[in-house]
C-alpha cells in the first residue's frame, strides 16, 4: 500500500498506450500518471531519445522513422498493445486519431479507443458527412455542394449555384491542407482532377466537396466534452491567425464574440454534439462572417467540420475554465459518466497560446531541424509550456515542425498579452530556428493586440513586412 491515497482509482484502463509521439505525447502521459494508469509509449527509430519515451512508463518500438511505418502502422501498434498488455489506447491528434478504421481495429482487438466509436468518426470526420449533420441539427453551414460531386460536369453546376468564389474542399481533409481557391468555372475545371489526384495521395481518399469563400472570416472553435449521453461545452476559442490555414496564435475567449452571440455558437455546438451522441472530447469549428457586422449587428457564423480527437491548442481551454482535457477524456474512455455539468464550467479571464515551430520565419518558414544546444524555458505565474524539448534533444526532418506551444493565462486580455510578451523574451533557445521572433512581433502589431483580425490577417500582415524590410 502506497502512503498516498489516489483521487481516481482506474476502471478498466490500467495501462494506457499512447500511440502518438512530440509534446502531445508527453501531455497525454502525464494525465495518466497522474490518473494513476501506467503509460506506454511508442516511439520510431528516430524517436529513441524521445522525452515522452524517458517520461512514460514503458516503452516500444513500433518501426522505422517514416511515419506510414511506425505511427500509421496500426499493425505494429496493435501488436504494441497487446505485447505489453494495456487496455487503451489514446490517438492523440494526426496520425491515426481520425481514421474510423482504426478505432474500430482497436475496438476488435478488444481495447478501449480513448475517442468517440469508429461510427461517429465515419459521419462528423467526413467533413461533408459533417455537414449534413450540421444541418439536420439546424446548425448553419456554409453555402456549398450538396452530396458528393460525382464528375466535372456535377461540380460545375453545382458551382454555379452556390456562387463564386468557392473553396475546392477535400471530404478527408486536415492540417489546413488540399484547400484550392476557384474564382470561376476555368479555375474550377482546371483544378479539379488535380485537388481529386492529390486529396487521394495525401488523405487515402479522393472525394471532393465546394464551400463559398468567406471573405472575411474568424475562424472560431467551440470545444465540446460528451460521454455518449450528456454533452457540455467548454466555451470558444478563436484561432484566425493562420498561415497556409495553419493556426500559429489562438486566444480564449475570442474577442470578436458578444455574450449573446457566445451562448448562441456554444449551444449550437452542443444541439450537433447531442445529435450524434457523441463521446470524448470534440471540437466543433465555425467560420464567424464579419462582412455585415456592425452598427449594432451581429455576424453570422457558419459550421465547417468537427475534430473528433483532442486538439493542439487544448491548453487554452484548460486555462479559461480550470478543466484537464485530456484527463477528461480517459476517464470518459474509463466508463464514467461526464462528471461536470454546464452550469460547472465557467470562463475566467484570457488565455493565449503561441505555437513554437522549428522554422526559420525569415526564410519562408523553411523548416528548421538540429540539435538544441541550449535551452531555457520561461516561468512564473500564468506560463504553461508543453513541449517535447530538452537540451541536447535532436529536432528530427520526419515529423511537424511543432517544437512547443507556450500557454499563457491572466485575469484579462490585456494582461495576458504583456505576459506573453514577457514569457517570449524569456525563452533561450539555441540550435534551431523558431517562430518565437515572429510571436514577438505580431504582440506588437496593434490590430492583433486590439483583437481585430480574421483569417486573411497574418498572410497580409507579413507580406506587408516584408515589402517594409525589403
Ligand atoms: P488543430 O486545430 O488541432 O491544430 P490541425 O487541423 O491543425 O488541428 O491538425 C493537427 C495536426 O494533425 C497537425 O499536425 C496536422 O498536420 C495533423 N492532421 C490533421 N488532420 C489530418 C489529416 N486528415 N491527415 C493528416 N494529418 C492531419
Ligand atoms: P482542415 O480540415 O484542413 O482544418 P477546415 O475546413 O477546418 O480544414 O479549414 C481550414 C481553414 O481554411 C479555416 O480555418 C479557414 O481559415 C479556411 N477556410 C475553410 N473554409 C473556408 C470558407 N468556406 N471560407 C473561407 N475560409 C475558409
Ligand atoms: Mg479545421
Amino acid at each position: 500500500m502506497s502512503s498516498h491515497e489516489s483521487f481516481y482509482l482506474p476502471r478498466h484502463i490500467r495501462k494506457v498506450l499512447v500511440a502518438n509521439r512530440g509534446e502531445i505525447a508527453v501531455r497525454i502521459i502525464r494525465a495518466a500518471q497522474e490518473l494513476g494508469m501506467v503509460a506506454v509509449a511508442v516511439y520510431s527509430d528516430a524517436d529513441r531519445d524521445s522525452l515522452a519515451v524517458q517520461m512514460a512508463d514503458e516503452s516500444i518500438h513500433i518501426g522505422p522513422s517514416h511515419a506510414t511505418k511506425s505511427y500509421l502502422n496500426t499493425s505494429a501498434i496493435l501488436d504494441a498493445a497487446r505485447q505489453c498488455g494495456a487496455q487503451a489506447i489514446h490517438p492523440g491528434y494526426g496520425f491515426l486519431s481520425e481514421n474510423a478504421s482504426f478505432a474500430q481495429a482497436v475496438t476488435d482487438a478488444g481495447l478501449i479507443f480513448v475517442g468517440p466509436d469508429a461510427e461517429t468518426i465515419r459521419t462528423m470526420g467526413d467533413k461533408a458527412a459533417a455537414r449534413t449533420s450540421a444541418q439536420r441539427a439546424g446548425v448553419p453551414t456554409v453555402p456549398g455542394s450538396e452530396g458528393e460531386l460525382t464528375s466535372i460536369d456535377n461540380a460545375i453546376d453545382q458551382a454555379r449555384r452556390i456562387g463564386y468564389p468557392l473553396l475546392i474542399k477535400a471530404v478527408a481533409g486536415g492540417g489546413g491542407r488540399g484547400i484550392r481557391l476557384a474564382e470561376n468555372d476555368n479555375d474550377l475545371r482546371a483544378q479539379f482532377s488535380v485537388a481529386q489526384a492529390e486529396a487521394q495521395a495525401a488523405f487515402g481518399d479522393g472525394r471532393l466537396y465546394l464551400e463559398r469563400l468567406i471573405r472575411q472570416a474568424r475562424h472560431i472553435e467551440v470545444q465540446i466534452l460528451g460521454d455518449g449521453k450528456e454533452v457540455i461545452h467548454l466555451y470558444e476559442r478563436e484561432c484566425s491567425l493562420q498561415r497556409r490555414r495553419q493556426k500559429i496564435f489562438e486566444e480564449a475567449p475570442s474577442p470578436a464574440l458578444t455574450p449573446a452571440l457566445r451562448e448562441a455558437l456554444c449551444a449550437s455546438a452542443v444541439v450537433l454534439a447531442k445529435s450524434v451522441g457523441y463521446r470524448g472530447a470534440g471540437t466543433l469549428e465555425y467560420l464567424y462572417d464579419e462582412s455585415r457586422c456592425g452598427a449594432g449587428e451581429d455576424g453570422e457564423f457558419f459550421f465547417i467540420e468537427m475534430n473528433t480527437r483532442i486538439q493542439v491548442e487544448h491548453p487554452i481551454t484548460e486555462a479559461v475554465t480550470g478543466v484537464d482535457l485530456v484527463r477528461e477524456m480517459l476517464r470518459i474512455a474509463d466508463g464514467e459518466p461526464l462528471r461536470l455539468e454546464q452550469k460547472d464550467i465557467t470562463l475566467r479571464g484570457a488565455a493565449i497560446e503561441c505555437r513554437l515551430n522549428a522554422e526559420d520565419p525569415d526564410r519562408q518558414f523553411m523548416p528548421s531541424p538540429g540539435k538544441v544546444s541550449a535551452l531555457r524555458w520561461p516561468a512564473g505565474p500564468g506560463i504553461r509550456i508543453d513541449s517535447m524539448l530538452y537540451p541536447g534533444y535532436t529536432v528530427s526532418p520526419y515529423y511537424d515542425s511543432l517544437l512547443a506551444k507556450l500557454v499563457v493565462w491572466d485575469e484579462s486580455r490585456a494582461a495576458a498579452l504583456a505576459r506573453m510578451r514577457r514569457a517570449l523574451r524569456e525563452i533561450h533557445l539555441e540550435g534551431v530556428k523558431s517562430t518565437v521572433p515572429l510571436h514577438l512581433a505580431l504582440l506588437e502589431d496593434p490590430n492583433i493586440c486590439g483583437g481585430r483580425y480574421n483569417t486573411n490577417y497574418l498572410e497580409t500582415w507579413m507580406e506587408a513586412r516584408k515589402e517594409s524590410q525589403s
